[in-house]
C-alpha cells in the first residue's frame, strides 16, 4: 500500500510570516500545503481568498491542495488556476460536476469533499472523472468541532465501492480534527492524505510534529 502523505493547513499558520512558514514547513517534510477556503455561506465563516491562494502558491514549490467551502463553487474554481488540486463540496450547489470539470480545465486535479453527514453515492456517480474524495470529518466553519468517527467508516464503505468500480485511482483524503492521538487510527484506515492544521504547528512545532504523524502513519522517514 502505499505510504499516507500529510497535507499541512496554512490558515495555522503565522500568516504575517507567510514565506517562512511555507520554507518551515518545506524543510520540515511537509508533503502538501492545504488551503481552506470559505464564503460566509457555505461554512459560517470567512476564511481564506484567492489573495491569500496566490501569495502561497508563490512562496511554496510543494503540491498545493485547494479545500473551497463555498456556495456554487463552479462560479470560482477558475480563480484558483496553478493549484495542483482542488476540491470542492458536493453539498455546495446543483453543478458539482460542472465544477469538476472546471478544475480540470484549469490544469487541477479535481477533488470532491463530503460533509460529515454526507453519504458516499454522489461521489460514487462521479468516480471516473475524480482524482480525490475528501471526508471532511468535522462540520466546517465551527470553532472547536470534534473529530467525527463515522468519517473512517465512510472511507472504508468508498474504498470498497470503488475497488468495486475499477476506480481505485482515485485518493482518499481525511480533514478536520485530526491530531497526533488519533493520526495513526486515521491512517490505519486507509487514507491516501491526513489534512491537519493547528496539530502541526501546536507544541514542538512542526519539525517535531511532521515528524511524528508519518511516524503514526507507518511511514519510515
Ligand atoms: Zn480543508
Amino acid at each position: 500500500m502505499p505510504e499516507t502523505l500529510l497535507s499541512v493547513g496554512v490558515l495555522a499558520a503565522d500568516l504575517g510570516r507567510l514565506a517562512e512558514e511555507l520554507a518551515r514547513l518545506e524543510e520540515a517534510g511537509a508533503d502538501w500545503i492545504h488551503l481552506d477556503v470559505m464564503d460566509g455561506v457555505f461554512a459560517p465563516q470567512i476564511l481564506g481568498d484567492v489573495a491569500l491562494f496566490k501569495a502561497v502558491r508563490r512562496l511554496t514549490s510543494l503540491p498545493l491542495d485547494v479545500h473551497l467551502m463555498v456556495q456554487n463553487p463552479e462560479r470560482h474554481v477558475a480563480a484558483f488556476e496553478g493549484a495542483d488540486w482542488i476540491t470542492v463540496h458536493a453539498e455546495a450547489g446543483p453543478h458539482v460536476h460542472r465544477a469538476v470539470a472546471e478544475a480540470k480545465r484549469v490544469g487541477a486535479r479535481a477533488g470532491v469533499a463530503l460533509n460529515p453527514g454526507t453519504h458516499i453515492s454522489g461521489v460514487v456517480a462521479l468516480a471516473d472523472e475524480l482524482d480525490l474524495v475528501l471526508f471532511v470529518a468535522v462540520d466546517p466553519g465551527f470553532p472547536g468541532a470534534r473529530f467525527v468517527r463515522s468519517s473512517l467508516r465512510k472511507v472504508a464503505m468508498l474504498r470498497g465501492k470503488l475497488e468495486d468500480l475499477g476506480a481505485s485511482g482515485v485518493c482518499i483524503g481525511i480533514d478536520g480534527g485530526i491530531t497526533l492521538d488519533n493520526a495513526a487510527e486515521v491512517a490505519a484506515a486507509g487514507v491516501d492524505v491526513v489534512v491537519s492544521g493547528s496539530a502541526v504547528f501546536k507544541g514542538a512545532g512542526p519539525e517535531d510534529n511532521i515528524a511524528s504523524f508519518k511516524a503514526a502513519f507507518g511511514r519510515k522517514e
